[in-house]
């Protein structure tokens, strides 16, 4: 079975360039960036996509969390930001690891793509 890419990155297992950490949760720069600001925050826990957690209140509460500071610390506070969970195919979900994208540092379109 193929690794999975986002639990290799949360067991600290693949460098990346991370923004903050928790006991659960990693916020990193994404490699593909979207917006001169684009995170990716993740659960250290394997879970496919938001459907697959929606018992986990707790840890997606975390996510939104960690979402929020990791934002902050990039200073995207005053302009605000984006934060977007892309969720099955239709979506576009292309890492079949639960992942929240973070994007700010420009004026985001409405309605995306
Ligand atoms: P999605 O299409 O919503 O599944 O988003 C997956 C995101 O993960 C894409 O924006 C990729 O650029 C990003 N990504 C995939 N692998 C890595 C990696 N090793 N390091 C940083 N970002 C990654
Ligand atoms: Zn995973």
């Amino acid at each position: 079975m193929t690794p999975c890419i986002f639990c290799k990155i949360g067991a600290g297992e693949m460098p990346v360039d991370a923004v903050v950490e928790t006991d659960r949760a990693l916020a990193f720069a994404d490699m593909n960036p979207q917006a001169p600001v684009h995170l990716i925050v993740i659960p250290k826990a394997h879970y496919a996509d938001v459907a697959d957690a929606a018992q986990e209140e707790i840890l997606l509460g975390h996510l939104l969390a960690v979402a929020t500071r990791a934002a902050q610390e990039k200073g995207l506070s005053p302009g605000g930001y984006r934060i977007v969970a892309n969720t099955g195919p239709d979506a576009g979900q292309s890492v079949p690891h639960l992942h929240l994208h973070v994007l700010g540092g420009r004026v985001m379109n409405w309605p995306p793509g």
